[in-house]
């Protein structure tokens, strides 16, 4: 990793890595108690990475795109709950720093940035995630109250955060609105029993007649869907292919150092040609990468139009990648390696969410075949 980095980068990736891997001997714990405990969020908080890349002029860390996407990496390593903290934190969160009012900027914004708040961003609905044109939360005037009515689902860290950004339809356009977490006509329902993604504290919304005042309105009406939806998607998208890329580091290291202890029929496991197989695609897709989320990254540094493509590919290949791998390394550690609370079982069951959220694969194909095949023409 360190030898596609600049001397800074990696120091900055080396200390956050160090940093981190405290909580790594806790991370099975998490995800059996289905959430990261107060100590955690406290420690993320006081290390200033909930807000790392928030703007500095607010409070927040002011981190460029390539130090954040190695704070996903390192936190990767560790849980990818923990990354999605401050991931869906930093979701919500960029789309008040850029789209919200004068107001939210100077009196939510600053708690956002220090992470004494901890936001989430609430889109998906029981009738669909994908397409979310069909959303049926709307906030609606009624006798000169604004009423938001509607039910979210699987919202991470629907559990611990303070304040939700909120998806709706308001006469037909869609518009968001901020809602903190004990507002009247705001109930909670945590969702158990997920696959991955344990300790992400999800669960469900439901707004009854919950009273919305002027002032909690983000951006324009039918800015919703059109600028802040895909604003929100493009850090999560960036930070998922970083921390499936640091997962994948992880997985890497523990078969391929099962592959080099562990003897089976008079020799060591990492000389039968089956194993060499899974190894080196495993470590060359791991190289891959780590190349492709770092274009990512530095092309959004640099403003680069093609950063959303960067972005699309990243994402949709480390998590793939990621998905077939871990599945290859628990089939390397064989018996050691399918213990629920083992790290790579852990990697295996998140690494099939990590493909659903933030753009499925199938909608990351459906976005990448035209983009890819046109760059191609392009190219001649
Ligand atoms: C662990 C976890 C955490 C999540 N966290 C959040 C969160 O914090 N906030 C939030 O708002 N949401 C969250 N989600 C929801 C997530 O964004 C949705 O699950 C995702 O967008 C897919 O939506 P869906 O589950 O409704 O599937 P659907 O949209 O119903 O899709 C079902 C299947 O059909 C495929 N499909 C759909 N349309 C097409 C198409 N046009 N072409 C080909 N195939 C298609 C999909 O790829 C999928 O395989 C989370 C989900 C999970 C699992």
């Amino acid at each position: 990793m360190e030898h596609l980095l600049t001397a800074d980068e990696a120091a900055h990736h080396a200390s956050l890595v160090k940093d981190l891997a405290r909580w790594r001997p806790d991370a099975a714990g998490w995800d059996r108690d289905g959430r990261l405990p107060e100590t955690v969020v406290r420690w993320c908080r006081e290390q200033r990475l909930t807000g790392a890349a928030l703007p500095a002029a607010s409070g927040g860390g002011g981190w460029d795109p390539v130090r954040t996407g190695l704070l996903y990496e390192a936190a990767g390593r560790v849980s990818a709950s923990l990354a999605s903290l401050v991931n869906v934190h930093h979701m919500a969160a960029e789309v008040v720093a850029r789209w919200g009012t004068a107001e939210q900027q100077r009196d939510v914004l600053p708690s956002l940035a220090d992470g004494s708040r901890l936001a989430a961003i609430a889109m998906t609905e029981p009738g669909g995630g994908s397409d979310l044109s069909g959303m049926e939360t709307v906030l609606e005037e009624r006798d000169g109250r604004l009423l938001l009515n509607g039910r979210k689902v699987f919202i991470t860290f629907g559990g611990q955060a303070d304040v939700f950004l909120v998806f709706a339809q308001r006469a037909g356009r869609s518009t968001a609105c901020l809602v903190d977490r004990d507002h009247p006509g705001l109930t909670f329902t945590p969702m158990g029993d997920v696959l991955g993604l344990r300790a992400a504290a999800l669960g469900q919304l439901d707004f009854h007649d919950c009273e919305i005042g002027p002032s909690a309105l983000v951006g324009r009406d039918g800015f919703g869907l059109a600028v802040l939806v895909p604003l929100a998607l493009e850090h999560g998208r960036h930070a998922v292919a970083w921390m499936a890329t640091g997962m994948l580091h992880e997985v890497f290291r523990a078969s391929s150092g099962h592959a080099l202890d562990r003897h089976a029929f008079g020799r060591p496991l990492i000389e039968h040609g089956q194993i060499q197989s899974l190894v080196t695609r495993m470590g060359t897709d791991l190289e891959a990468a780590r190349h492709l989320c770092l274009t990512a990254s530095r092309a959004l540094a640099s403003g680069d139009p093609a950063a959303t493509d960067r972005v699309l590919t990243a994402k949709y290949f480390a998590c793939r990648v990621l998905e077939e791998h871990s599945a290859q390394a628990v089939q390397i550690l064989a018996s050691s390696g399918v213990l629920e609370s083992g790290d790579t079982a852990r990697a295996y069951r998140d690494a099939k969410v990590l493909n659903i959220l933030e753009g499925t694969t199938q909608i990351l194909e459906r976005m990448l075949a035209p983009r890819l095949a046109n760059s191609a023409r392009r190219s001649g």
